[in-house]
């Protein structure tokens, strides 16, 4: 694939072989960490800092100026007696990391050393019509996903949030039509899968999924564009994986909706980031949610896709349902042909994240 696509076009790094190259690191930071705790120790003693100040003091007239200048020496006017030496052991903060994750009721404490954590960037998905110039959307941004080393690829795609898994785009005679039966694309079509550096890593967990891999592989045969190879999702961790940091990869599913997504980062794991195992893989950051507005009104939000109909000028019309009633049919019926599909906006999807009850919802807009 790279023969198509140069990785120097998309400034991509060299191949990065996770496991390896994160154990040789942590090793290096393991040493460095255990001078500085050997170089404290000695900073404690206080010689460490009156060299560094020029002063020749003795080892008793150094403890004696740390008494003086202690901190428990600086009390103001009306300060109450009664003030708590120290903090309660049970006392919560904000600041302590147990408060924000709690760790003990979900998943291991994770090694600050050990662990690695991958950031990858997802895009949004966008329509393009091969042959025809300047006929596709724009690329964009749509979150980013932090994930840990030992998280499979079923795991991060099991992550993704996307408009197509909430409901099917299934056509429908009218307005009036129950949706419920549509929500939850996912559970009607569970195939998923990821292209990563000329393998198909296919998700197998659902006895109705299909593989998406077999048909690409022998197109991309016969075309002579390469030998690519399938293998499983849930068996595979991220660890395993060489990739390039800033190289496009593609994630499938529903058929044809296809993201692109890039792997931006990988690093150890640090204190100040969530160091319970459960919380990953997770969503960070999000793009500014973008509702289309209806072509009508342009007051309400989306709820329908029409194509095809004579009545517009462009293929495909966005509408609200009272619009769409109003302009298209007649007691109920269709004035001219064309065909209906229903439009899950961003509010659905954002609700979907918070795990709101979106068939509720859709009822409830409608
Ligand atoms: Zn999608
Ligand atoms: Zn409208």
């Amino acid at each position: 694939m790279e023969k198509i696509y140069d990785p120097k076009c998309f400034r991509a790094s060299d191949h990065i072989p996770i496991k390896e190259y994160f154990e040789e690191y942590s090793k290096v930071c393991d040493t460095s960490n255990k001078k500085c705790k050997s170089k404290k120790k000695k900073c404690s003693s206080g010689t460490k800092i009156l060299q560094e100040m020029g002063i020749n003091l003795s080892a008793r007239e150094f403890r004696e100026m740390e008494n003086i200048c202690s901190l428990d020496k600086l009390t103001i006017a009306d300060e109450p007696s009664t003030m708590p030496a120290n903090v309660p052991e049970k006392i919560q903060t904000k600041t302590k990391l147990d408060y924000v994750y709690p760790v003990k009721s979900s998943g291991r404490k994770l090694n600050v050393v050990k662990c690695k954590q991958i950031l990858e960037k997802m895009y949004r998905p966008y329509s393009i019509s091969y042959g025809q110039k300047n006929s596709g959307e724009k690329m964009r941004f749509a979150y980013e996903i932090e994930a840990l080393g030992t998280n499979t690829l079923s795991q991060v795609a099991d992550t993704i949030v996307c408009r197509a898994n909430i409901g099917l785009y299934k056509e429908v005679p009218n307005t009036d039509v129950d949706l419920g039966a549509l929500m939850n694309a996912k559970e009607h079509y569970p195939s998923q899968s990821i292209f990563i550096d000329g393998i198909f890593y296919n998700d197998t967990r659902s006895p109705n999924a299909i593989d998406y891999s077999v048909k690409i592989i022998e197109w991309a045969h016969e075309k002579n564009i390469g030998k690519f190879k399938s293998e499983i999702m849930e068996r595979t961790v991220l660890n395993s994986l060489t990739p390039r940091l800033g190289y496009p990869y593609v994630y499938m599913h529903q058929g044809n909706c296809e993201h692109i997504f890039t792997f931006s980062d990988a690093r150890l794991i640090q204190v100040s980031d969530c160091l319970s195992s459960k919380k990953y893989p997770r969503i960070v950051s999000l793009s500014r949610a973008t509702n289309i507005m209806c072509y009508i009104c342009g007051v309400s939000h989306s709820q329908w896709i029409i194509m095809k109909c004579s009545k517009f000028p462009q293929e495909k019309v966005f509408l609200c349902t009272a619009c769409c009633n109003s302009y298209l049919f007649v007691d109920g019926e269709k004035v001219v042909d064309f065909n209906l599909y229903p439009y899950y906006d961003e509010e659905l999807m954002t609700r979907h994240l918070n795990g709101t009850d979106v068939e509720g919802l859709v009822a409830a807009v409608l």
